[in-house]
């Protein structure tokens, strides 16, 4: 039996769409949209890309924009200041600086100086406490977590009492969605077990899940057998294995895949996400949400 597959592609779509009705009737009720700033340090071609498609996602659902470019000279000093800066400006909730930084600057420090009401990414220390303390504390769960949990519990799967399998560590998924998932409440309350190079036995762990989430980055590191028949499979893997022709634009393209072979996975588990066009939308669509979110926040709507 072929799985459903949970397309991030289309729940972006609907995502969006709700955010702009929510913007246009807060408008309507306060006179205010939301505000984001992007700041952008230096001309890497890839922190270009990610930036524009963030501003073009919020203009798309009416939010304010500032797109706050930067020259590669610009000192670690000079950066705080701008921070600092847009932390007191009241027209804006969602502080982003485009990774990575320059060498001469400590990125650490600079994430660090954003106001943790703005920090619409969730990195802060202060947002990573609350999302381990969970419930009302969590303001912004970091968008790749936070789209991967709308995205299970929009595809209907039951969360409460799952087994949740987490392959991955990291600050950036693994650690947060497992966090995530193990809370009280909506769309979690799940019994979690992250793996990682260390575990003994993966294939096992991966084996007793109801929900597999698979953040390695190593290419088909999940086998078919793997997966348990009707298992929930989410690939947050997104690995370059070769390049192609564009077939739109002539151009060369990467060839994208994931952590997990989806090809047989298809076939055993209940659902799952490809790559491209999974995990992927979701994150700039959670950012947004943020963003909306820090709004709400400060006029005691959320
Ligand atoms: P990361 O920081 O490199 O962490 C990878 C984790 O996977 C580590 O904890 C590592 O274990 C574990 N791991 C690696 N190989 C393994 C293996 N053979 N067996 C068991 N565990 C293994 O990566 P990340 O930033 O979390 O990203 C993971 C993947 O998700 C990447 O492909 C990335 O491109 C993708 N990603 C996608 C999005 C998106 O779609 N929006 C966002 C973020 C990331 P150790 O801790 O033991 O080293």
């Amino acid at each position: 039996m072929a799985a459903k597959l949970i397309k991030g592609t289309d729940i972006r779509e609907q995502i969006l769409e709700e955010i702009t009705a929510e913007v246009k009737q807060i408008k309507e009720k306060h006179g205010v949209v939301p505000g984001l700033v992007t700041i952008l340090v230096g001309e890497n071609p890839a922190s270009i890309s990610y930036v524009t498609l963030k501003i073009q996602t919020a203009h798309r659902v009416g939010f304010k924009e500032i797109q706050d470019s930067q020259s590669v000279d610009i000192t670690e000093e000079q950066l705080l200041a701008l921070i600092d800066k847009y932390n007191k400006d009241d027209s804006i909730n969602g502080i982003l600086v485009q990774l990575p930084l320059p060498k001469h600057i400590d990125e650490k420090k600079v994430l660090n100086a954003i106001d943790p009401d703005k920090d619409v990414d969730g990195f802060h220390p202060v947002n990573v406490g609350r999302l381990m303390i969970g419930g009302k504390e969590v303001k912004f769960p970091p968008c790749t977590p936070a789209g991967i949990q709308e995205m299970i519990v929009r595809a209907g799967v039951e969360t409460s009492g799952a087994e949740v399998v987490v392959v991955g560590r990291s600050n950036i998924v693994g650690k947060p969605i497992a966090n995530m998932m193990l809370q009280k409440g909506k769309g979690a309350n799940s019994t979690v077990t992250i793996v990682h190079t260390g575990t003994k036995d993966l294939a096992s762990h991966c084996q007793r899940a109801d929900i597999l989430i698979v953040a390695a980055g190593v290419p088909g590191l999940v086998k078919p057998e793997w997966i348990k028949p009707g298992a929930c499979v989410i690939d947050v893997g997104v690995n370059r294995v070769g390049e192609k022709i564009s077939e739109k634009t002539g151009k060369p393209i990467a060839i994208l895949r994931g952590d997990v072979d989806f090809d047989a996975a298809k076939e055993i588990a209940g659902s799952i996400t490809p790559v491209p066009g999974g995990v992927g939308p979701m994150t700039i669509t959670m950012l947004m949400l943020n963003t909306l979110k820090s709004l709400k926040f400060k006029l005691g709507i959320a």
